[in-house]
């Protein structure tokens, strides 16, 4: 599949500043890039840059296989860390004076917000003056109203910051949807909960570098242990502890279960398979209990950081 958006050695300094050095990502079309790195690890200065507001001192930015130019502008959809709307004006009037400016015309805009608001059952807060929206719900508006043109690109700077697990959970499918409508998704966070449902792809950036890149699925490869957590039930655990102890390099498991079994952590060698760690303990104690230890994002995340 090829790219729809690529930077190329990205620099950007503010003063004696450096906020990217060097970074270059590449993002797949239809797939959903996760931009994940700590507070001030560069991540919306990225983003300002792919979105033409800020310019980079240095590397390029692709999209479709041309660099940036102003009309590339129509083709991205951007959901800003910094949500500004206008206090006193209605909703719904907001609303479709925004879309306009996107390039819809006033009667196609207000259909699709009508499709929109139904959606996400909003239809009531057309006439509410944004100021009697809470921020939550002033948000729900601008995430409409940036995915609204059907852009090919959608870019969201921290778009789940302002709600509460329900509406984050609502918007997270709405992006799933989008994504399988065609769109490709670039979206920051620096919390991890939402990166293991939606990323395919994702770039990790501390203090201003990429520290890792690539599919999620292949990252999780490479950082795994070949570590098994398993609870067994034994009349000697003492025993049993010995004997594991002697082939494999195990730990006190921590993980809930109906019984009061023994739980280890057992880590493999390179040459054994999963299937001769279980006949292995089914000749030895009774197994209910068996998972492959897979990194999280968030542990993932933790780890690289910490080694940089
Ligand atoms: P992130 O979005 O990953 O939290 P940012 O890209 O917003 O990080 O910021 C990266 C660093 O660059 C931060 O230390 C921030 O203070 C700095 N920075 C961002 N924009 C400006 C600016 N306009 N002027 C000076 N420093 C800036
Ligand atoms: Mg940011």
């Amino acid at each position: 599949m090829s790219d729809l958006l690529v930077a190329n050695s990205v620099s950007k300094n503010f003063g004696n500043f450096k906020a990217l050095n060097d970074v270059s990502i590449a993002v797949p079309e239809g797939s959903i890039f996760g931009l994940l790195g700590p507070n001030g690890a560069g991540k919306t200065t990225l983003i300002r840059i792919i979105n033409q507001i800020t310019m980079p001192d240095s590397g390029t930015v692709f999209l479709d296989n041309e660099p940036l130019k102003a009309h590339h502008i129509q083709d991205i959809g951007y959901l800003p860390e910094e949500r500004g709307l206008y206090k006193s004006m209605k909703v719904g009037e907001q609303a479709l004076y925004l879309a306009q400016l996107k390039g819809l015309s006033k009667s196609e805009a207000k259909k699709r917000l009508k499709y929109w608001f139904d959606k996400l059952d909003i239809g009531d807060w057309w006439h509410k003056k944004i100021q009697e929206l809470s921020k939550g719900m002033a948000q729900k508006i601008q995430f409409v109203v940036t995915v609204l043109h059907k852009p090919k690109l959608l870019i969201f700077d921290e778009p789940f910051s302002g709600f509460d697990p329900i509406n984050a959970n609502i918007i997270k499918d709405e992006i799933l949807q989008l994504r399988d409508e065609g769109a490709t998704v670039i979206f920051s966070t620096h919390r991890m909960e939402s990166v293991e449902e939606l990323c395919d792809h994702i770039a990790l950036l501390h203090e201003a570098n990429k520290i890792l890149d690539g599919k999620l699925i292949d990252i999780k490869h490479q950082f795994k242990t070949n570590t098994f957590e398993v609870g067994l039930v034994t009349n000697n655990e003492a025993k049993l502890t010995q004997i594991l102890k002697e082939k494999f390099e195990i730990s006190q498991a921590d993980f809930r279960s109906l019984n009061n079994d023994l739980k280890l952590n057992i880590k493999l060698k390179s040459q054994e398979s999963s299937n001769d760690l279980l006949r292995f303990l089914t000749s030895h104690a009774e197994v209910n209990h068996f998972n492959e230890l897979v990194p999280s994002a968030n542990d993932i995340f933790i780890q690289t950081v910490r080694n940089n």
